[in-house]
């Protein structure tokens, strides 16, 4: 049974974590990386997408010094969105399997879609893809359709 305020400390990491899944963190989401640093097995610099600012942030709530984050990880970028290029899709539903928060809908040997609204940029389906035709576009700035 984990302890009630290291069960606080989990849920104030984890809300301070961009939510994205990617796993640039070396862990399979950002509860697990959140989980880590409560229990002293991870520091504050792990999470790209946080940036500088989020490390700062993680620094405080476990009141370590603060740190910039670790660019050998993945590099911060602005808020972004994947897009199907349908035409090209091949309905391999690898895509599908991939991404950790069932942001893309599709059936077998039918295109896929992506749903912007669950879609964190997480980038995780544009190398599962087998013919390239995953694009992550700008979030403020969607490829129409
Ligand atoms: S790198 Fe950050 S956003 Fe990505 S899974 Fe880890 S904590 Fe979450
Ligand atoms: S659609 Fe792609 S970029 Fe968006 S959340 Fe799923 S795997 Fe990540
Ligand atoms: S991985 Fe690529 S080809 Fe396969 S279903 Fe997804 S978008 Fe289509």
């Amino acid at each position: 049974m984990i302890p009630s305020d290291t069960s606080n400390t989990i849920e104030r990491l984890d809300r301070l974590l961009p939510q994205t899944q990617c796993g640039q963190c070396g862990y399979a989401g950002c509860r697990p990386y959140a989980e880590a640093m409560a229990r002293g097995d991870a520091g504050p610099d792990h999470c790209p997408p946080g940036g500088d600012a989020g490390a700062r942030a993680l620094a405080k709530v476990l009141g370590v010094a603060a740190v910039p984050y670790d660019r050998s990880r993945g590099e911060h970028k602005p808020a972004q969105l994947a897009f199907i290029v349908e035409a090209e899709c091949i309905g391999c539903t690898k895509c599908i399997q991939a991404c950790p928060v069932d942001a893309i809908i599709g059936g077998p040997k039918h295109m896929h879609t992506v749903l912007d609204d669950l879609c964190t940029g997480c980038e995780l389906c544009v190398p599962a893809c087998p013919v390239d035709c995953i694009v992550m576009e700008p979030a403020d700035n969607p490829v129409a359709g």
